[in-house]
């Protein structure tokens, strides 16, 4: 099997914050991945624009540093990198002020597709949207590409929206979760809707409930502050676990297009049912041999901020009502894993007798690490000791099943990038959506305020509090163990 690349029409992208973090960690070295896959062309040209005063010459140094620093585990090919660092160019601006302004606009070519990052904090968001017009860079068919976090609740989510619909249409607009980039998480839809297989027992008729973890191993280090403003709940839950909960709860959409796609998800969320407060265990961490307790991390060392989050939920619709959905995350556990477990109903009669077991297939589908999925089916146990069942796995590891081609696929911000460049908003969240699923959270923590709510304290290293545990248990049910 040979992987396809597809060149996108040249372009220029201006990277806001292009000096940042996250613009040196992923954006840069994403691009120059693409640049070296052949997808993007040396036509194209990517201009850093921040606050600080650099050259370009200095900007390429930066850059140079950040892809060697984080850019693939490949040697790097240095001829291939010098030709990228010419693709680059810099310009100081304030999204603040007016400084640089001009000078960046007479740097877009109009003839190409042009493509606007806000890699800054969502506060800016407004000024360079209003910025981009005023000074004539972004016209009709200009994209813009914002990050998380979008919003810190539902009124917050709605002035940045008032605030970039003023000068961009929502066809314009990429809200990126980098979630919806993963190779894996798109396989979701190509799973369901691609295959006979599964669809037709997708729904609470054949499903007993459906798991879904997202487990760090690492603690909120040096986001500390930003993190104490946040939690789990708005970090994680209301983007990232309800993205990957819309892919799984989802009607099939008539198209994989933009909005077929985005609709069938914005129903999934308007169809979820609040949360009760017993429904829902908070954790923060405490200490470890080799790192300090939350608290130590954050300036308010009587923080409420929950690292943990377990919560049962519920989708009140025809497919799935009666079957819960239990969604965990959370910081410094046993193992870094992303999956999806789907467990489906036992058999409705067993002819085996019980001494034969009550058995039920399980489909998990791991997203990271070591992507792929598992089937759990039913056997007979070898052996003469008569009809004794057990259960094996159907196992396949994408990296196995697709040899090179897996290992090439594009990281999530290398593919969302290239969509943004194509006009392919499939992968973006719709405005609308962004602010369903804060309709939705805000409740919930407006409660855990309102209750003066303390999270319970977990061990690090471990599957987080022993309430979530209590919480599936009084269910009948017990999570899916947290390992690699
Ligand atoms: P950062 O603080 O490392 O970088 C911010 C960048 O914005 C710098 O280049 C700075 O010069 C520029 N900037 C700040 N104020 C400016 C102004 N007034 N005018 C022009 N430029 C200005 O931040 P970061 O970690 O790169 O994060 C950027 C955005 O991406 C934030 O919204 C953050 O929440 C989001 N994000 C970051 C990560 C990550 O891993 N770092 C992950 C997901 C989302």
């Amino acid at each position: 099997m040979v992987s396809r690349v597809i060149p996108v029409d040249p372009f220029d992208l201006v990277i806001f914050g292009g000096t940042g973090d996250l613009a040196r960690r992923k954006i840069l070295p994403g691009l120059f991945r693409r640049f070296c896959s052949g997808q993007m062309s040396s036509e194209s040209k990517i201009i850093g624009a921040a606050r600080g005063v650099h050259t370009a010459e200095e900007f390429s140094k930066i850059v140079a540093s950040a892809i060697h620093e984080f850019g693939s585990s490949d040697a790097i090919d240095e001829s291939v990198l010098a030709e990228f660092l010419t693709r680059l160019d810099y310009v100081a601006v304030d999204a603040r002020g007016d400084t640089g302004w001009t000078e960046l606009a007479g740097k877009i070519r109009k003839n190409l597709v042009n493509a606007f990052y806000f890699s800054v904090g969502p506060s800016l968001f407004g000024d360079l949207a209003e910025r981009l017009k005023r000074f004539e860079m972004a016209d009709d068919d200009s994209r813009i590409v914002v990050e998380k976090p979008f919003g810190r609740d539902l009124a917050t989510a709605k002035a940045l929206n008032a605030s970039l619909a003023k000068h961009f249409d929502e066809t314009q607009i990429y809200r990126i979760d980098h979630y919806l980039g993963k190779e894996t998480v798109q396989n979701l839809m190509a799973v369901r809707f691609g295959n006979m297989l599964f669809e037709p027992l997708w729904n609470s008729q054949y499903i007993d409930h459906i798991q879904i973890t997202v487990a760090e191993t690492v603690g909120v280090g040096g986001r500390g502050e930003y993190y104490d403003r946040s939690g789990a709940m708005r970090d994680m839950v209301q983007n990232h676990l309800m993205q990957l909960l819309c892919l799984i709860a989802m009607e099939p959409p008539a198209k994989f297009e933009p909005d077929a796609v985005r609709d069938e998800k914005l129903k999934v969320i308007r169809a979820l049912e609040p949360v009760l407060p017993h429904h829902i265990v908070r954790g923060q961490y405490g200490p470890s041999e080799d790192d300090d307790d939350f608290r130590t991390h954050v300036e308010d060392s009587s923080s409420k901020t929950e690292s943990f989050i377990a919560m049962k939920m519920a989708i009140s619709n025809w497919r799935w009502a009666g079957t819960p959905f239990y969604l965990r995350t959370g910081k410094r556990l046993k193992a870094r894993t992303s999956e999806i477990t789907v467990v489906f109903k036992d058999a409705p009669h067993s002819i085996f007798g019980a001494d034969a077991g009550r058995h039920n297939n399980e489909l998990r589908i791991r997203l990271q690490p070591n992507e792929g999925m598992t089937l759990d089916v039913t056997i007979k146990e070898p052996g003469p000791g008569g009809m004794r069942l057990v259960d094996v796995p159907l196992d396949m590891a994408f990296a196995d099943a697709l040899g090179d081609n897996a290992i090439d696929a594009p990281d999530a911000y290398e593919r969302l990038i290239m969509d943004v460049i194509r006009g392919n908003q499939t992968l973006f969240m719709r405005g609308d959506e962004v602010e369903a699923a804060w309709a939705w959270t805000d409740p919930i923590i407006e409660g855990w305020q309102a209750r003066g709510e303390i999270p319970k304290t977990y061990d690090s290293g471990s599957e987080g509090p022993t309430d979530a545990m209590a919480m599936i248990a009084r269910d009948g049910r017990i999570w899916r163990e947290i390992k690699r």
